[in-house]
């Protein structure tokens, strides 16, 4: 064999493996299997100058690369069990819990130290949200900031560089079962280990479609979110945000039952593309540095979408949605909340003449074009709620941009290992299907490491 471990994915999953391999067992042969670049080389075009918007680089700088999807992110790690993913399921509350901590204090002692630690515990907002038929979930939240979390990121692969082989540029084809082991096959070359863990995120989707057919692992794929991001003034979200820096609220809609949810929070932030398999959707970030702030605080409001049989491809309908919202905008679209409200779509000069500045150079139109009437309805109806809590949440002015798709990976069969049914072939992070954040992500791959090194 050439290696003990092969690690496919170096996103938080691989990333957080790899640490807790080379820690527990100093002498591991580990090789790590990136399809993109070093955390160095990672650099979108877009400077909203001469790229404006995504021209669809391959391998793509914000879903690829050491640090995977997450390198540019907000950094919010959620230490909690409530949202996030379903790890507990597999390895128990309180050591999905400890796991998240652990990851939380190897970030500190990273570069992350000194970055703030928020809690929904005994808060006020709590009732607030109460009285208001809304429902705050808990969670302690470690927010690294874009520019902390580039920070800790860099350090992590300063200490694991000496100790991990790591393959950038180089995608994982197919991997394939040998005797004792597997091999990893790349388009030139291949590498062999006795031990394979796949921690291929979001981006790796598809690609995760072909290696549970090749290896006949069974999947399940029934859910996917659909949503809008919301950018308002941040003085409007201020006394939540100041306070619990991301609050989970989730409202059940009159109308439908369906619940909405809001979805990575980022005071004083800005909105940004995001590219999955060639499809431009919405998402958002902010920073830790005040003097990268800006004005505004962006969310997301997301409508779980669960499908039953016979219809499986919860995916290839967000993404049908989405591609509906490039084929008329030629990317994102942005909607004042009054223009959608009256029927009216957004044109240049409203937007323009609006009282708050897009972080985001999108395309105005008219969303009620884009998203099914019942998630829209449930999109608006919660913004009514929230301006209960919040009140500017309902204004005029309030952008809407869309689409936000959260697509989620197939379900894997996995065990409590986190092992497939093919002994020493572990699938784990986003790329599995249970888990859908840093913070789970992270544990999953510390998890891993622990079991196979049975400690
Ligand atoms: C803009 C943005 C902001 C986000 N903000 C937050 C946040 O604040 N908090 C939060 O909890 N979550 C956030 N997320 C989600 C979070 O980034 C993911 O949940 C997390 O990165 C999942 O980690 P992972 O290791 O499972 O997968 P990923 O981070 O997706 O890493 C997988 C890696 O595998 C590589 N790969 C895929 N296929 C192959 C292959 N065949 N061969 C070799 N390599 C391959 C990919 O290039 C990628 O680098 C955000 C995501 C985005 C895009």
């Amino acid at each position: 064999m050439d290696y003990d471990v092969l690690i496919i994915g170096a996103g938080p999953g691989g990333i957080f493996s790899a640490y807790e391999l080379a820690k527990l067992k100093p002498g591991l042969k580990i090789a790590v299997f990136e399809s993109g670049n070093p955390l160095e080389k990672r650099k979108c075009p877009i400077d909203g100058d001469k790229v404006k918007s995504c021209i669809g680089c391959k391998p793509c700088s914000i879903m690829n690369g050491f640090g995977g999807a997450g390198a540019f992110s907000d950094g919010k790690y959620n230490i909690t069990n409530q949202f996030g993913g379903t790890l507990y399921e597999y390895i128990g509350k309180n050591k999905a819990i400890e796991l998240m901590k652990y990851v939380d204090d190897i970030n500190m002692s990273h570069g992350g130290k000194g970055t703030k630690l928020y809690s929904t515990a005994n808060t006020e907002i709590k009732k607030l949200c109460l009285q208001n038929d809304l429902h705050l979930l808990d969670a302690s939240v470690r927010h690294l900031g874009t520019d902390v979390n580039y920070i800790v990121l860099g350090q992590l692969f300063a200490e694991l560089k000496d100790k991990v082989d790591f393959y950038f540029l180089s995608p994982v084809e197919h991997v394939r079962m040998i005797d004792g082991g597997y091999k990893v096959e790349l388009k030139d070359a291949s590498y062999t280990g006795e031990k394979c863990i796949i921690s291929a995120g979001r981006s790796g989707s598809k690609w995760m479609e072909t290696v549970c057919s090749e290896l006949e692992i069974p999947t399940k794929s029934n859910r996917v979110d659909i949503g809008v991001r919301v950018e308002l003034p941040a003085a409007v979200f201020s006394h939540l945000t100041d306070e619990l820096y991301e609050s989970k609220i989730v409202y059940r809609t009159a109308k439908y039952g369906d619940l909405v949810r809001t979805f990575c929070m980022n005071p004083k932030g800005a909105v940004v593309n995001e590219n999955t398999n060639g499809i431009v959707t919405v998402n958002g970030h902010s920073y830790e540095d005040p003097e990268k702030q800006t004005e505004n605080t962006n969310f997301a409001l997301l409508v779980a979408k669960h499908f039953s049989q016979p219809f499986k491809d919860s995916n290839g309908y967000g993404e049908s949605i989405a591609k509906l919202s490039n084929m008329l905008g030629g990317g994102v679209i942005v909607q004042r909340f009054g223009d959608l409200i009256t029927g009216h779509r957004s044109t240049p000069s409203r937007i323009s003449e609006a009282f708050i500045t897009p972080t985001l150079n999108a395309t105005p139109g008219d969303l009620s074009l884009v998203m099914p009437k019942r998630i829209l309805d449930g999109i608006i109806e919660m913004i009514y709620k929230l301006d209960k809590i919040a009140p500017g949440t309902a204004n005029d002015d309030t952008l809407l941009y869309g689409v936000e798709v959260k697509f989620y990976n197939m379900e894997v069969e996995i065990d409590e290992n986190l092992e497939t049914l093919h002994k020493g072939l572990f699938i784990i992070g986003d790329g599995s299907g249970i888990t859908h954040s840093l913070s789970h992500a992270s544990a999953s791959g510390v998890h891993v490491a622990r079991v196979i090194c049975g400690a």
